[in-house]
């Protein structure tokens, strides 16, 4: 039976960490602050919105909230991301995705400052990970990262396979795990093979949106895989892109969903916005 990795515990245990790091900012008057814009009213955006605030209050990170109606026009949104940028008292912007189709997204994304992009989707964001300079990462990934490392799954000259590239999860997750000297694989919808290269893994991270398409058909014996895919199925009840049942049988170690990967996502965005004073 494999060990369950969880996101739930360790992510509580990153956001104690960051809540004594704010205190201890605190005392030398520094005040992370994080700016949090949601357009419209799309639940599932309410909902994370509202997690983000209340992991914020968790912390002690003062957060900002601007609630936009549907309507509001591309150029209104970008005043307001110019006013923020400009703002001595925000060093963090999260404009919750996705936006209502009249609003260009890629252009609302690169009028954040770099310096406050504390979701790491900035091209510029992008280009200091692929170049290794520091800068903003990619939240989920980053996640992933501390989910291995916290429990001490070996990352160094390991065989790493992504299943994904999109900007947000596959292609930052690639780059992260260069950094910590894996051997990556990416795999996406044209891979030749897929079973057999994810076989290869010693770790299989699964970020293709495709609810349980990863099964022990793809696993090798003993692997970590990590499951980022979150989907809602018909009869409530939530699945990842890995068939849990069938892998937890054959990998050494695995994440649930929900409590795995989810978790770990909020909990470095807190950190993003605490890190830019460390
Ligand atoms: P995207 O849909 O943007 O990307 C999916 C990727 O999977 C693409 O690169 C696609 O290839 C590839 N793919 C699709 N079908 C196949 C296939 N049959 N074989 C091989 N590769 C395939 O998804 P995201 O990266 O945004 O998200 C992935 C999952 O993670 C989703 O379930 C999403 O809900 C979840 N998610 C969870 C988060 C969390 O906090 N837990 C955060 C972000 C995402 P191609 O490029 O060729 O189209």
């Amino acid at each position: 039976m494999a060990k369950i990795i969880n996101g739930k515990e360790i992510s509580g245990i990153i956001k104690d960490e960051l809540k004594e790091q704010v205190k201890a900012l605190n005392a030398e008057g520094k005040y992370p602050c994080l700016a949090v814009v949601l357009v419209g009213s799309d639940p599932a955006s309410c909902v994370y919105v509202n997690n983000k605030k209340k992991g914020c209050e968790y912390v002690g990170i003062k957060s900002l909230s601007y609630e936009l109606p549907e309507d509001t026009t591309e150029e209104k949104l970008l005043e307001l991301i110019a006013r923020l940028n400009a703002n001595d008292e925000v060093n963090g912007i999260l404009v919750q995705l996705p936006l209502p189709k009249h609003i260009d997204e890629d252009r609302v994304i690169k009028a954040i400052s770099p310096d406050k992009d504390v979701d790491g989707f900035h091209p510029e964001s992008v280009g200091r990970l692929s170049i290794g300079t520091k800068g903003y990462v990619s939240c989920t990934p980053a996640g992933i990262v501390q989910l291995l490392k916290r429990s001490n799954v070996e990352t160094d000259g390991k065989e790493c396979v992504i299943v994904g590239r999109s900007n947000i999860v596959g292609k930052p997750m690639a780059l992260l795990m260069l950094r910590e000297n894996a051997t990556v694989t990416v795999c996406h919808s044209h891979t030749k093979n897929l079973q057999e290269i994810c076989k290869r893994a010693d770790i299989l991270i699964a970020a293709v949106g495709k609810p349980k398409m990863i099964d022990a058909s793809y696993v090798k014996e003993g692997a970590t895989v990590i499951d980022v895919g979150i989907h809602r199925m018909e009869d409530g009840h939530l699945c990842g892109d890995v068939d849990f049942d069938s892998v937890e049988s054959v990998a050494g170690a695995i994440t649930p969903v929900p409590g795995g990967v989810g978790p770990m996502t909020i909990a470095m965005l807190l950190y993003n916005c605490v890190s830019y004073y460390l």
